[in-house]
């Protein structure tokens, strides 16, 4: 029966359904098969016939004080909205797990359970975030850029400048149970790299960060979400057990440990939409409500 199951969600139908080229193809070939079986699903969960709960990995990047350090590309958070998430979590009694935890224990029941994962390390993580998780109890994911001091690549792309955290914030933060993963030396667009830097870029970032914290490192996260089989294949080979998309990839973590999709709370993300996307039925459900 399990293999059963096993299958069922691992049909093409299943897995890719959430993918951006799927959708599309739905949208402009009508692919009928997957929009019967992502309503057969959506209407098994609805009527808890399956209960599935896929494990929200989410995608945090800056905590700012006020709309005025919102930026150009909204992808920042504000501190207050984001202590009203995590509040919900806890009261909710939601607990937050790692990639480390996943890497012990692949096996590990991950139903109400989420991870918190923050880009680029800034230093508003030591400072915004981390008495945040210290008062909910909570631990996250920080995925850290190790040869710059700032955001130089957002700079050029007209973000305001941030200073990234220091080696004494991402120690201390470390001794508490907060993972650190890669995120490149320098955030470059992997692609727009040779394969000698994307090595460079992926790999000494791994070392750089275990010479600050004194133990392994596990993940890696894309910077900009630019993934390929060459770019996934050289994560694997660098050592690290996970590689961390962005908005794509399949729907189940297990399906694919080197493209990890995560589900994006930005400025614009309203309470309601929050909410709905810790669900676990978020990914299943978003074609149609
Ligand atoms: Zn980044």
């Amino acid at each position: 029966m399990c293999q059963q199951k096993k299958c069922f969600f691992q049909s093409p139908y299943f897995s890719h359904s959430g993918n951006l080229n799927n959708i599309l193809h739905v949208k402009y070939n009508s692919d009928y098969l997957t929009i019967i079986s992502n309503l057969i699903i959506y209407i098994c969960t609805q009527n808890k016939i399956i209960n599935v709960y896929l494990l929200p990995v989410l995608m945090y990047h800056s905590i700012i004080g006020s709309k005025k350090e919102k930026g150009k590309h909204n992808i920042y958070v504000l501190q207050g909205d984001l202590e009203r998430q995590l509040a919900y979590l806890h009261k909710n009694q939601y607990q937050t797990i790692t990639f480390e935890d996943l890497a012990q224990n692949p096996q590990l029941d991950t139903h109400k359970k989420v991870i918190l994962t923050f880009d680029d390390g800034y230093e508003d993580n030591y400072t915004r975030l981390f008495p945040l998780l210290k008062k909910y109890n909570f631990k996250a994911v920080i995925y850290l850029v190790t040869q710059e001091d700032h955001n130089s690549w957002g700079v050029n792309e007209g973000e305001p400048r941030k200073n990234l955290m220091t080696d004494m914030h991402i120690k201390e933060m470390s001794d508490y149970g907060i993972e650190f993963g890669g995120h490149t030396q320098h955030h470059p667009v992997l692609h727009d790299i040779d394969e000698a830097s994307k090595r460079k870029e992926i790999g000494h970032c791994k070392s750089d960060i275990e010479k600050k914290i004194g133990k392994e490192v596990v993940s890696f996260a894309y910077p900009f979400g630019a993934i390929s089989d060459e770019i996934k294949k050289i994560t694997k080979e660098a050592g690290y057990t996970f590689g961390i998309a962005t908005k794509n990839g399949p729907l189940h973590w297990q399906e694919d440990y080197f493209h990890v999709r995560r589900i994006e709370i930005a400025t614009r993300t309203t309470f309601w939409g929050f909410k709905r996307k810790v669900s676990g039925k978020y990914l299943t459900h978003k074609f149609f409500i």
